[in-house]
């Protein structure tokens, strides 16, 4: 092991224990020598929330907390507190067994310890700052954090700060009420503790936020040598620990369970039918039909995959591979690079649908994210040619759930990039993947002379497409 275990709890605990309370314990207990590098892709999102906080704070008045150590940081925002300084940047407030740097400590009129005045804890974030932007739900993660500010705050200034805010990506304030998350903070904060402390270690467990994490290596070690459960596509933590607590731990286990026999919290009718088949399949290494495949047939195909990157908000690809040919041309792939080139994209994509308007077509995708781009893109830039838009999207079928609905796999997820392989069409793009797309994106943004990047990008594009065709007619030959 590499150097002594840091066990004081940080809001960053927090945050991470929503995600994978195992982490929690790495972060604190784990070799750091098994960490991996991290990935392009976090690289990139840290980058741009650094160059979105230097950008916010540059246009507000504050004072940084410096020093050398954090207790020294510490020590000056203190005496800056006291001497009442209006806006305190990343001071570092500290106690025994917790600690918490906010971005922000901003001073508001009130009584505390320090005076007529107290401070409450401000993130700022390149996000909405919400869950839910539409129906205005905070994030329980971000609460959670600016509650331990809160709590720390009640420590050095004798007040606890009622409200709290984030500064969102378009400088909107977002109120915090600290309150509101009282009780989900003090549901965690045992567990977050005794994972700090080490009085417990957890269990890794398979999720989707494990492929950009650093301690896969690790993990995914763990979860081989044992067979874990969470191996099997769609299992997750809540139902590993259910099952733990009845002796099933590995997929051997799920396959020799009686489902029958005892009503488990979390694994109705359903789980308890296509777990132990899932497990079956995934021992055996053999597919197992379901039913044949229920598929439109027309007289054209489409294949359509939008690429798109959430850290700008903007739709930068929309590509379709069209069998036989419109106009000459198999591949279209409508790129763009910001919203003035969004918005003509949209614009030539709804051109296309009026072109193909009289053919007799069918447009398969990939789970329910191209649709839910096409309303977005409606949304953002009208729509001029409703009729042919509306054809096409009543033509679109998407392959996941029928895949689901005809096999079982014996792979870890039922992903395009899981099924590739196994359906004996592998990627050809090296690093193929959505996230890794974003990374080469916002390289070709920074230097658009780059064409290298830009062939890659739209190669992978097209590759998506032509991995979605096989996907068809691999279905249609089950
Ligand atoms: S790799 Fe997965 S299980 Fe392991 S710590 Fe990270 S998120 Fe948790």
């Amino acid at each position: 092991m590499g150097g002594a275990p840091v066990l004081r709890v940080t809001a960053q605990d927090f945050y991470d224990y929503d995600k994978c309370p195992h982490r929690v314990y790495l972060d604190h207990h784990g070799n750091p020598e098994e960490k991996l590098p991290l990935a392009d892709f976090l690289n990139l999102l840290f980058e741009r929330a650094l160059l979105h906080e230097q950008d916010v704070i540059k246009d507000l008045d504050h004072i940084v907390a410096e020093g050398k150590t954090l207790e020294e940081r510490a020590a000056v925002t203190m005496d800056l507190m006291k001497d009442g300084v209006e806006r305190i940047y990343h001071g570092v407030l500290l106690e025994d067994d917790d600690s918490g740097i906010p971005d922000l400590l901003e001073k508001v009129d009130g009584k505390s310890k320090l005076g007529d005045y107290f401070y409450k804890p401000v993130d700022i974030k390149s996000g909405s700052g919400y869950e839910s932007e539409s129906k205005g739900t905070l994030r329980k993660d971000y609460g959670k954090q600016l509650f331990h500010y809160g709590k720390l705050l009640q420590q050095v200034q004798g007040y606890f700060p009622p409200g709290s805010e984030i500064l969102n990506k378009r400088r909107e304030r977002i109120l915090y009420p600290l309150t509101d998350f009282a009780g989900l903070y003090a549901e965690a904060a045992p567990r977050v503790r005794a994972l700090t402390s080490g009085e417990e270690t957890d269990e890794p467990a398979l999720c989707s936020d494990c492929k950009n994490c650093q301690w896969w290596g690790h993990c995914e070690e763990i979860l081989v040598k044992v067979n874990d459960l969470t191996l099997l596509p769609g299992a997750g933590r809540d139902k590993k620990e259910t099952l733990n607590g009845v002796g099933v731990c590995s997929i051997e286990d799920v396959a020799g369970f009686d489902f029958g026999k005892v009503k488990l919290r979390g694994i109705g009718p359903k789980t308890a039918e296509s777990m132990p088949r899932a497990a079956r399949v995934a021992l055996s290494g053999k597919m197992e039909l379901l039913r044949k495949p229920d598929l439109p047939d027309s007289a054209m195909k489409i294949y359509f995959d939008f690429e798109d990157d959430p850290t700008q908000e903007l739709v930068y690809l929309c590509g379709l591979w069209a069998e036989p040919s419109i106009k000459g041309l198999n591949f279209y792939g409508y790129f763009c690079t910001n919203e003035t080139g969004e918005a003509k994209m949209w614009a030539d994509f709804q051109k296309l649908c009026t072109d193909i308007g009289s053919e007799d077509y069918v447009v398969f995708h990939y789970s329910a994210y191209e649709k839910t781009k096409l309303n977005e893109l409606e949304r953002k830039y009208g729509i001029q040619e409703r009729d042919a838009v509306e054809t096409f999207r009543n033509r679109m079928k998407d392959l996941l759930p029928v895949v689901k609905n005809s096999v079982v796999l014996p792979t870890r997820g039922y992903g395009l990039k899981e099924l590739a392989p196994f359906i004996g069409r592998p990627y050809e793009t090296e690093d193929a993947g959505g996230a890794q797309a974003i990374v080469w994106f916002q390289e070709y943004q920074k230097d658009p002379s780059r064409q290298d990047i830009f062939k890659k990008i739209l190669g992978y594009n097209r590759e998506d497409c032509l991995v979605l065709k096989a996907v068809y007619e691999w279905l249609r030959g089950l």
